[in-house]
């Protein structure tokens, strides 16, 4: 059984973040510590640690994460001018929290991809 972190907190609203969407496959709020003018973070409701431990059976829970990006990059208004989805994996990734989550990152140039 895969561990819980701050995250199921977060989906069942036991603590308070900025939820933006929520469906009964995923949910969506603000980063805490944004990176960009729009930082917001795209998890899958079920604990799946990291991309390692993805199987097929998550293909539509992990389909839904880009839909709900593309429907949420629109709202902010940061579709046509471009922005980042990024998936961190373990140490090397940079993961921090470790139930897999999609950053969408957006709303100004967002330079190099990577920083090294
Ligand atoms: P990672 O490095 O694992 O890909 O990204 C984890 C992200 O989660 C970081 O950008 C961090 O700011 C964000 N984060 C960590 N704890 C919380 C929290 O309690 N609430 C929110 N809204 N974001 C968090």
């Amino acid at each position: 059984m895969a561990e819980e972190t701050i995250f199921s907190k977060i989906i069942r609203k036991e603590i308070p973040a900025n939820i933006v969407y929520q469906d009964e496959l995923v949910t969506a709020f603000r980063d805490i510590s944004p990176q960009a003018p729009t930082h917001i973070l795209i998890i899958p409701n079920k604990i799946i640690p990291t991309v390692n431990d993805v199987t097929s059976e998550d293909e539509v829970t992990l389909g839904r994460l880009f839909t709900v990006a593309a429907k949420l990059a629109e709202q902010e208004g940061i579709a046509q001018d471009g922005y980042r989805l990024i998936v961190n994996c373990n140490k090397h990734g940079g993961q921090e929290v470790y139930h897999l989550h999609m950053h969408l990152v957006g709303g100004e140039p967002l330079g190099k991809m990577l920083a090294k």
